[in-house]
């Protein structure tokens, strides 16, 4: 989609900081970090959320859980959050579908 950020991100029109890429998804630091490690997962095509998971695209999305697995695995992380937030209440704030992947703290439950 062409105006969105995480399309441009993804194409490299925008500059990130790399964790991981294939030709399915992109891994990148997020800018704000809310934990030691703090990277982002997104699939290359736009999806604007969970919401917007079908049975047409839902690979991409099982292969990024896959993603996750073996990049956290090479980073020796061992504990660590998967958030996805849908929609404004839960706190998206970009709408190109995106998994944080958070370690390296302490974390409670229920979030806040
Ligand atoms: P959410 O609020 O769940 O939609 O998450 C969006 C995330 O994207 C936030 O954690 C932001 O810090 C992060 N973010 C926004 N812009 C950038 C950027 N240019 N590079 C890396 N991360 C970003």
């Amino acid at each position: 989609m062409s105006d969105c950020l995480f399309c441009k991100i993804a194409a490299g029109e925008i500059p990130s900081a790399k964790v991981y890429e294939d030709e399915v998804c992109y891994a990148f630091q997020d800018i704000a970090p809310q934990a030691p490690t703090h990277f982002l997962v997104i699939p290359r095509e736009h999806i604007a959320s969970v919401s917007g998971v079908n049975a047409g695209n839902s690979a991409a999305v099982a292969h990024i859980f896959e993603v996750i697995a073996k990049v956290t695995a090479e980073k020796g992380i061992e504990s660590y959050r998967v958030v996805s937030n849908i929609g404004e209440q839960a706190g998206q704030s970009v709408p190109h579908l995106h998994f944080h992947v958070l370690a390296g703290r302490d974390m409670t439950w229920p979030p806040g």
